[in-house]
């Protein structure tokens, strides 16, 4: 591509382009067709499936092109931004038929994953977000936006856990961040892949201090940035200011649906990190990632995108303030005392489109006639629902009712201007009702009319002039004229003015059918750009109103949102947790919000739950394998949070201490695809717990140790309980479930500690599972019971049962706990394998002094956390 002198001008405008946008694919308007060049070219067949072919350029090789048809453009586009490109479009913007030379192109947009603004690639009960990150020596400024809605958000915090927290409480579609951010250690192609966020640094002058402060002043139309309440926030300024700049350099038009930044203080809400989130299958399952069997499929009963958003964004974010979760009760006992009125609110929000992207659309005028029509019927819902509100007096519904704004003006101004049934199109006229514009009414009259106004205009002027065969005619040269035979030339009046002579006749034209004839043949037109500017003021005028809609949508959807918690918590019979801050968390027969609608009615077995800052802090869980365990602690979980989020909850009643946290770490991971082994990965989270935990965090613990053998897994497990109830190192609510029976020795020893099976009875050789979580701990593991059960081979089951036999005939537990009590181990284990016993023997004849010598020459920092543990663990049980 060295010499584009030879090349042609259309390929050196092309280039030209190109070299601005360097980073996205260039889509080339030529004619009807985008076509693409060069590795766009190769890049794009290869993702689209379309057939590469080549250009004649003016090189000597043809440059590789290929091209897409311009009506079927959204597809590719969207196929191309899902995978993680950006494009810019590029379009002629002069008419090729009057052009000069080189019809001239410009980009008119980018389009990345966070600021597309096509439905067809958005999920309308998802935000879609676009996160902005900046990162400087000890901060990260964080920002975010869903352009679709109009949210924007600006928050600051210290740690890269906070930032990770952050993230996944989001899940943008793209982050845009700094350079020190991209080079900062992150898998940007694992974030794709795996969490479906592009992630794309950008170009250094997008995070310049000056003119990201310019750029919200500018936008916010304030002379300092203390007005927006940003003081606090020097690095999430840069980070709000960088998307705002991102957003006008993508949409090549000023943002005006962000009407308001709000800044946060990331403490406002629960922490929940992503695997935590995960595994509690909040708003997708774990494995099919689908939202059936999630707790947002239980909770959505809502009738608007906008209230589904809302509920999601709810789940995802539970509040940590006593006051504020109250108000939401009490919304939500008003509406269950009123269920009428309710459900009377719900109907009326059945028709309600989505106002948030609605207006969005109108803001950016993307808007066709179709989407007017959508916004009028639900401004029309509006004033019913606003009356209905009067019925109750609680805070939060009166808070609604006066955000809320019935917006008659608006529908009036789009049920006087646009026609019922209009096209999608703008451009095609037959929008603009009748009765709105004079001028209008007149051009389609003239359409429609113009032969009978002609007609009319004959007959008057005959009768005028006493001419009898006076006749208007047409021709293309002159258009419409009047004419008059020879024998009537003396009746012809002055003011008519002569345009030809024929032999037996003259034509003649007056001032009124010039002016008839351009309303008939320019009507057409005229009438189509006429509508077009009327449209196009309408919703101008729609969109100045921005922030009244904006706040009413927000009003629906929270409306939206309490109506459906209500209607869940009726039908499913939930009762309102009294919240409390002492951190008590006492559940009288709960039950699992999801696994009681997965199985038959009314056999799910409720359980209670006792956790305080007391006595209770622990629980150990014991129980066969399939009794129940981790689906009563994820329970408790689901519990803890859904009264958090202000929900009414699933049991008989429920004292709910607010918690900061929930931690969950739950049996296998599906992190394997990451490349870890299942004990490492199970490792790290359990460090990132015990790290960021707090004494109000809850703790969901299930099977910790499993990854390993016995003894380490045994040892690891252990430890981590002692460090847990200690108030001094950690003291959180913990449910703790495992299958090391010799943990239920804590509950004597450590005071905050107690232990809970999962009944079961024994039939003959077979277990029936009761489902009922009791005071104790499990005698036994009945893992033969449960093979059989699963459909283990019966040859296999009477094999394990000799085996077990010939094993507790051999007493191997008793020579272990033998040696163990004479050494005064403070682990009293009964079951070892074999290895594990060779292990206590060896340790069995060292003196304590070896032990001293064996610690003064650890090399401590080659050891890793976990390693240290162990060695610890076996030193303490030698001495
Ligand atoms: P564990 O963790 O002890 O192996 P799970 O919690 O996975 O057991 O439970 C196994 C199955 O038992 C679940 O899939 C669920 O269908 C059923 N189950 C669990 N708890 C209850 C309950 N309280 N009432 C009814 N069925 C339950």
């Amino acid at each position: 591509m060295s010499d584009k002198n030879t090349m042609t001008p259309m390929m050196q405008q092309y280039l030209k382009t190109k070299e601005e946008y360097r980073d996205c694919i260039l889509f080339y308007r030529l004619g009807d067709f985008y076509e693409m060049f060069f590795d766009d070219a190769i890049t794009a067949s290869r993702e689209l499936e379309i057939t590469l072919t080549g250009k004649n350029c003016g090189l000597e090789e043809r440059a590789p092109m290929c091209g897409i048809p311009f009506h079927a453009v959204d597809g590719y586009l969207n196929k191309l931004v899902s995978k993680g490109y950006k494009v810019a479009i590029c379009e002629q913007v002069e008419d090729p038929k009057t052009a000069k030379g080189i019809v001239k192109r410009e980009v008119i947009r980018i389009v990345t994953p966070g600021t597309t603004l096509d439905a067809l690639a958005l999920d309308e009960t998802k935000n879609n977000y676009l996160m902005s990150i900046v990162y400087t020596a000890d901060r990260y400024g964080i920002s975010v936006a869903d352009i679709t809605t109009g949210v924007y958000f600006v928050t600051e915090v210290d740690s890269a856990k906070k930032l990770n927290d952050e993230i996944s409480r989001y899940a943008p579609s793209e982050i845009i961040c700094n350079h020190s951010f991209y080079v900062s250690g992150i898998d940007v192609e694992d974030f794709r892949t795996r969490l479906g966020i592009s992630v794309y640094s950008l170009d250094s002058w997008y995070f310049d201090d000056e003119l990201c402060k310019k750029a919200l002043m500018d936008h916010f139309h304030m002379s300092t940035l203390s007005g927006l309440g940003l003081d606090d926030f020097d690095c999430g300024v840069i980070a709000a200011g960088a998307l705002l700049q991102y957003l006008i350099e993508t949409q090549k038009t000023s943002i005006s649906n962000l009407t308001k930044l709000t800044p946060y203080i990331t403490g406002k809400f629960m922490l929940i990190d992503s695997s935590s989130r995960r595994n509690l299958e909040l708003c997708e399952t774990l494995r099919e990632k689908q939202k059936r069997g999630s707790l947002l499929w239980v909770l959505d009963k809502t009738k608007t995108a906008m209230g589904a958003r809302m509920l999601r964004s709810f789940i995802e974010q539970p509040l940590i303030d006593l006051e504020e979760i109250e108000k939401r009760q009490q919304a939500i006992s008003e509406l269950n005392q009123n269920a009428i009125a309710r459900e009377e609110i719900r109907e009326y929000l059945n028709p309600v489109y989505d106002l948030e992207r609605l207006i969005s659309k109108i803001s950016y005028q993307s808007a066709n006639p179709r989407d007017l029509i959508a916004f009028k019927s639900s401004l029309e819902m509006l004033p019913a629902i606003r009356c209905l509100l009067d019925d109750f007096q609680g805070d939060l519904l009166k808070e609604i009712q006066t955000d809320l704004d019935p917006l008659q003006d608006l529908y009036e101004l789009v049920d006087q201007a646009i026609m019922d049934e209009p096209p999608i199109s703008v451009r095609d006229g037959d929008m603009i009702k009748t009765g709105f514009h004079e001028e209008v009414d007149k051009l389609r009259n003239a359409k429609t009319e113009g032969k009978t106004w002609i007609a009319q205009l004959e007959a008057k002027e005959r009768e005028a002039t006493g001419i009898k065969n006076l006749r208007i005619k047409y021709n293309k040269v002159f258009g419409y004229y009047l004419e008059v035979t020879n024998s009537y030339k003396d009746l012809v009046p002055e003011h008519y003015m002569r345009k030809q002579t024929l032999a037996n006749a003259e034509r003649y034209i007056t001032p009124e059918l010039k002016e008839l004839e351009d309303m008939i043949l320019g009507a057409e037109d005229k009438l189509v750009a006429l509508e077009y500017n009327l449209f196009c003021e309408v919703r101008d005028k729609l969109g100045a109103e921005i922030i009244r809609i904006q706040k009413t949508a927000k009003a629906i959807a929270a409306l939206d949102v309490f109506a459906s918690l209500s209607l869940v918590a009726e039908r499913n019979n939930y009762v309102c947790p009294k919240m409390n801050t002492k951190g008590l968390i006492q559940i009288k027969d709960g039950r699992h919000p999801v696994v009681e609608k997965m199985i038959d009615h009314d056999m799910f077995i409720a359980n209670d739950t006792l956790l305080d800052n007391g006595k209770n802090r622990i629980s150990i869980i014991t129980g066969p394998n399939m009794a129940g365990k981790s689906t009563y602690m994820r329970q408790t979980a689901l519990i803890v949070l859904m009264a958090q989020i202000g929900s009414f909850v699933p049991a008989s009643s429920a004292k709910i201490g607010i918690v900061d946290r929930i931690f969950t770490r739950v049996g296998a991971s599906d992190d394997l695809a990451s490349g870890q082994s299942t004990f490492m990965v199970e490792m790290t989270e359990v460090a990132n717990i015990l790290r960021n935990a707090t004494s109000n965090s809850l703790l969901i613990l299930d099977e910790i140790g499993r990854g390993t053998s016995t003894f380490d897994g045994l040892s690891i497990a252990w430890a981590v309980v002692e460090h847990i109830s200690n108030p001094k190192l950690l003291g959180a609510k913990t449910l703790f479930a495992t299958h090391y029976h010799e943990l239920t020795e804590l509950e004597g020893k450590l005071s905050n500690v107690n232990n809970y099976c999962i009944a079961v009875k024994e039939k003959g050789d077979d277990i029936v599972f009761l489902r009922k979580i009791v005071k104790g701990g499990a005698d036994k593991s009945y893992g033969i019971q449960v093979a059989k059960l699963a459909g283990v081979p019966d040859s296999v089951i009477e094999r394990a049962k000799e085996l077990v036999q010939e094993l507790s005939d051999a007493d191997i537990t008793e020579t272990v706990s033998e040696i163990a009590q004479e050494k005064k181990s403070k682990s009293k284990v009964q079951k070892y394998d074999q290895v594990d016993l060779e292990q206590m023997t060896l340790m069995d004849t060292v003196s304590d002094e070896d032990v001293l010598n064996e610690l003064k020459e650890i090399e401590i920092s080659t050891l890793t956390p976990i390693e240290a543990l162990n060695v610890l663990n076996r030193l303490q049980n030698r001495l």
